[in-house]
């Protein structure tokens, strides 16, 4: 499998990362997730559009334009004959020595660029089934639409849902419900569709997007409103999106089944809405 480094195809054994890389010293960098179906990138703009808006949020300049990088990203996945599976990209504000919280002059620094690929499938069957989450207090910072290669906060609240034998943390701030540890969080009550609005709180998910447009498109009706930790265990679904678990049921919430403790119809609606428009886009 080849990776990029630097603009360039190479072998993953051949990535020198320097122990001076700002994103080894400071998580100084910014990421993204993008799927693969049959051969073809979904929502690939919205993905790389994501990219030059946190880059520009910290003052990165990328070090390639848009079609620059869509290039190299497809010629990636050609190269490692990718079907279906993921491609994982970041991009550093790069070497700089000696060691300052400042940023560097960028007539001094050259933003260090990887990305690599795994074969991942759909995984129906847990999207059939659904998962289990815990409830945890958002203890992360306040940019949280920046994609930012620092994710302790995520970890360390994943972590904690793994270490209690669930699979993912809903995160509430000032008691309402924000997103989860690595995906965003909806709630279904009385047929209405509730997930946290955009903005410093939460990542604009892709999926979130999708997901919004084609519900509206189908005429069910959505809120982007953030909802209570009472709402949330109230509600009759709950769901969370994210660019490799898609639309995925969440099925208990601190020990206690969410509605029927089965995947509902609204949310088994929106995960087929959602392969539709994968299929429109990548083919069957
Ligand atoms: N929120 C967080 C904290 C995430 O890590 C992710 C997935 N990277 C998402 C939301 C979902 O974003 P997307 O739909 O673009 O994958």
């Amino acid at each position: 499998m080849k990776v990029i480094w630097n603009n360039q195809l190479v072998e993953r054994s051949a990535v020198v990362i320097d122990m001076e890389d700002r994103g080894y010293q400071f998580a100084d960098g910014i990421y993204e997730v993008i799927r693969v179906y049959n051969g073809s990138f979904f929502t690939m703009d919205k993905h790389i559009d994501r990219l030059f808006t946190g880059a520009k949020k910290i003052d990165l300049t990328l070090p390639f334009t848009k079609t620059e990088l869509q290039k190299m990203l497809s010629d990636l996945i050609q190269i490692n004959q990718i079907d279906t599976g993921n491609v994982y990209l970041q991009v550093t504000r790069g070497i700089a020595i000696p060691r300052n919280h400042v940023y560097p002059d960028v007539a001094n620094v050259s933003p260090v660029f990887t990305a690599s690929t795994t074969i991942v499938p759909r995984n129906q069957e847990k999207m059939n089934s659904g998962i289990t989450a815990i409830t945890l207090p958002d203890t992360r910072w306040l940019h949280c639409d920046i994609k930012s290669i620092s994710l302790l906060g995520n970890i360390m609240a994943k972590n904690e849902a793994y270490k209690q034998g669930k699979e993912e943390a809903i995160l509430y701030r000032d008691g309402k419900v924000t997103e989860c540890s690595s995906s965003n969080v909806w709630m279904i009550k009385a047929g209405t569709v509730y997930t946290h609005p955009d903005g410093n709180l939460v990542l604009p998910g892709i999926t979130k997007m999708v997901l919004l447009e084609v519900a509206r498109k189908a005429g069910i009706l959505v809120k982007e409103e953030a909802f209570t930790l009472e709402q949330l265990k109230s509600a009759d679904e709950v769901f969370s999106s994210s660019t490799t678990a898609e639309a995925m049921p969440v099925i208990e919430i601190d020990g206690t089944a969410v509605g029927t403790g089965k995947p509902g119809p609204i949310v088994k609606q929106l995960q087929q809405l959602y392969l539709d428009a994968v299929e429109a886009q990548c083919g069957k």
